[in-house]
């Protein structure tokens, strides 16, 4: 994002509001990729603190709230929309009742109501009513208990295509990083390339746009050297079915494939450089 000055005072407010929590910074962070059916929602966990990337569909919202709790998180700082289509949004309403408290961070993406479906509009409208709503793009990052999320894309939100509008965001905590790329594909994926972007090996890839076509592109794999890499996605839903190419690049790509219709609800502990796979409960 090329800075403006609510989006200034808004950094200002994450990187100071917070003085002593960065003492926290040598502890595990648990990343849990929620089970959600054909959606996406992403738990980061501290102590009892949690930052909510997405929200997975409306009817699973009720079983991600009772997982949020399952997981010992009384408090979401942060609650983050890549971008609102149903299947990343639908747990919005639910969520915001539960957690009033998080900052809601979006990315600003100006929709045109006569070209969107009627519930990304109703999505839409009330993000744009949160009094606790924040835009972040590429370039700002957000400072959580030791952890840095940074946003690498969009930096201009342009025309109506949400995918390809997805926050995709940078977690760094120590040695170890992380990439979660919300259902931005393999055009995003090179542009960030053409850009510079270059992390090293990351310790936890959570791939592009449910592992469809058109996603994990294999220079972008090449580039990020993911250790383990996981897709959120659904068994019951064969149209929207992870794609045997994408599947294979990211076997191929990475030390370790999971994935939410195979494995069921995927829990990391992010430590020091690497990723490593826990139980869940
Ligand atoms: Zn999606």
């Amino acid at each position: 994002m090329r800075q403006r000055p609510a989006a200034l005072l808004f950094l200002a407010v994450m990187f100071f509001a917070q003085p002593g929590l960065a003492q926290t910074s040598a502890a595990e962070l648990r990343v849990v990729v929620m089970n959600v059916g054909e959606g996406q929602a992403i738990l980061l966990r501290r102590g009892a603190s949690g930052i909510l990337i997405d929200s997975g569909v409306a009817p699973f919202a009720d079983q991600l709230l009772r997982r949020i709790e399952a997981h010992g998180v009384t408090s979401l700082e942060y609650f983050i929309l890549t971008h609102l289509h149903p299947d990343h949004a639908g747990g919005y309403f639910r969520v915001r009742e539960r957690f009033p408290e998080a900052v809601l961070i979006g990315n600003g993406h100006p929709l045109a109501a006569d070209r969107q479906s009627f519930i990304v509009n109703l999505y839409d409208d009330a993000l744009r009513a949160d009094p606790r709503r924040r835009v972040m793009r590429a370039g700002d990052q957000l400072a959580w208990r030791g952890v840095t999320l940074k946003a690498l894309w969009p930096d201009l939100v342009a025309g109506q295509n949400l995918n390809r509008n997805s926050l995709v965001l940078s977690l760094i905590h120590g040695l170890s990083r992380a990439l979660f790329i919300g259902d931005a594909g393999e055009i995003v994926e090179r542009r960030l390339m053409e850009r510079g972007f270059d992390p090293g090996p990351i310790s936890l890839l959570v791939s592009g746009h449910h592992g469809m076509a058109r996603s994990a592109d294999a220079n972008f794999l090449a580039h990020v050297q993911p250790r383990v890499a996981v897709i959120s996605a659904s068994w019951k839903m064969p149209r929207y079915h992870p794609g045997d190419a994408v599947v294979a690049r990211l076997i191929a790509a990475s030390g370790r494939l999971l994935r939410t219709d195979e494995d069921g609800e995927i829990c990391l502990e992010l430590a020091a450089d690497n990723a490593v796979p826990k139980d869940c409960d």
